[in-house]
């Protein structure tokens, strides 16, 4: 989402004329777009903020937009009393206000719904994955999470303006579209005739248009991981195999401390789904450790889950409290070196998970989907179905396909490496 919120930032500005600066010091406008899911994300924010002040043109323009803004809100200029602008992730598109009166200070952080996606001009270029949001904000109040405060209560764009987005974006060249939401499968739009839209519609819709190779969505919960969804795996061969769809934990005490489904069974259960739609499916997770309360028990189980579904690609993070929420002032808050200690121990079983994956697909040729050169410029760097990155040498040709079918000739915990098949 911040991704697709920094296109669309970066667009903005474009179209004011303005050009992407090399260097921060030669910027007339500096935004930091922000993540406040956890306190070290916002800590790096206000660290970055003091390196860039010191190195910026004095008359630069220096604000912070996103999930940060709306959490510190008036704050933030009080930590960095030479900000300009603090905008929130639904008022982003105000940044024009504070080009046309630099000498102000501008605060906005409300709440605008779809106000934004309005103002936003057209992406008329487009890159090979566009992202396009169907919906916005949260309504499950997960304990420990801020997003329901920074992004707000979810919202559902039209199906017309969703399609109108697609349509776009593969004229600009996309051909995978990744379809956004805070929640995404709760996609739920209720046109003027009282007729129910579901994510499945748009899924269906988009996989007609020729040009469109791959589909995917995220991020999902559980529950709203319904029948007509998962037959899309099954009938819609352009939607990946691939779907993050974050437990969390595996303990249901903490899980229903945390305000989510705490019925592993019923979680098994969607899943078992899935592979009878899909029987190649990858699942991929996000797992919170030392969450107030977590016994080595309660942590075993998150364990045994991790394995039992074997997931794919997961990241777990330790828990961090966070203003606004229910967790943040929970008893037994668990020390650091605990979260430290349990930390190492999912990430070690999620790393092998993966690694037997990556394994498992040597001398299989995938459909892949191009994604830039790497960093050395010697190799291209492809995604299979599953999302792997794959590094290709890159031919004497210069040849890159946007899609390609691609052997794998070797795999480690990270990567995949493959050749061309044709
Ligand atoms: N469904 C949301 C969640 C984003 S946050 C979305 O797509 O926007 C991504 C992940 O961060 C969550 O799945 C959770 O595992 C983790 N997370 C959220 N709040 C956290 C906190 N307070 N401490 C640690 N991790 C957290």
């Amino acid at each position: 989402m911040n991704v697709y919120d920094g296109q669309r930032l970066a667009a903005l500005l474009e179209k004011r004329g303005m050009a992407p600066a090399t260097d921060v010091a030669d910027a007339d406008v500096i935004l930091l777009n922000t993540c406040a899911v956890r306190a070290k994300a916002t800590d790096k924010v206000y660290s970055a903020l003091g390196r860039i002040r010191r190195v910026k043109k004095p008359d630069a323009l220096m604000g912070i937009v996103g999930c940060v803004a709306r959490e510190s809100g008036g704050d933030a200029f009080r930590r960095v009393p030479d900000l300009n602008f603090v905008l929130g992730p639904q008022s982003y598109h105000k940044i024009i206000d504070i080009l046309d009166n630099p000498d102000t200070k501008l605060l906005n952080i409300d709440m605008g719904g779809l106000e934004k996606f309005d103002a936003l001009p057209p992406m008329t270029k487009s890159p090979l994955v566009a992202y396009i949001p169907v919906q916005e904000g949260c309504n499950h109040c997960c304990t420990y999470c801020i997003v329901p405060y920074t992004r707000g209560r979810e919202i559902s764009r039209a199906p017309i303006d969703v399609m109108r987005d697609v349509k776009t974006a593969v004229d600009g060249g996309a051909i995978e579209i990744c379809f956004l939401g805070q929640n995404v499968n709760g996609y739920n739009y209720i046109d003027e005739n009282g007729v129910t839209h579901r994510l499945s519609e748009l899924i269906r819709e988009t996989a007609k248009i020729d040009a469109v190779k791959r589909i995917r969505f995220t991020s999902s919960y559980p529950t709203e991981m319904t029948d007509d969804l998962i037959d899309m795996f099954r009938l819609e061969p352009k939607l990946l195999p691939f779907l993050n769809m974050p437990i969390q934990s595996g303990s249901p005490d903490v899980l229903t401390r945390m305000n989510r489904p705490s019925d592993a069974n019923q979680y098994i259960d969607i899943v078992t789904r899935l592979r009878a739609a899909r029987p190649d499916i990858q699942i991929s997770s996000d797992f919170i450790v030392g969450f107030p309360g977590e016994t080595d028990t309660d942590f075993d189980q998150t364990m045994a889950i991790a394995k039992h579904i074997g997931y794919i690609n997961s990241y777990c993070f330790k828990y961090s409290p966070r203003p606004h929420t229910a967790a943040a002032t929970m008893p037994n808050q668990i020390p650091d070196q605990i979260k430290a200690v349990r930390l190492a121990k999912l990430d070690g079983l999620l790393n092998e998970i993966q690694r037997t994956f990556n394994e498992s697909c040597r001398d299989k040729i995938f459909d892949c989907l191009f994604e830039g050169p790497d960093k050395t410029g010697r190799h291209l760097v492809y995604r299979t179905p599953f999302m792997q990155q794959t590094i290709v040498v890159r031919e004497q040709n210069g040849h890159t396909p946007p899609m390609a079918r691609i052997r794998i000739t070797d795999a480690n915990k990270a990567s995949l490496r493959g050749e061309f098949v044709d």
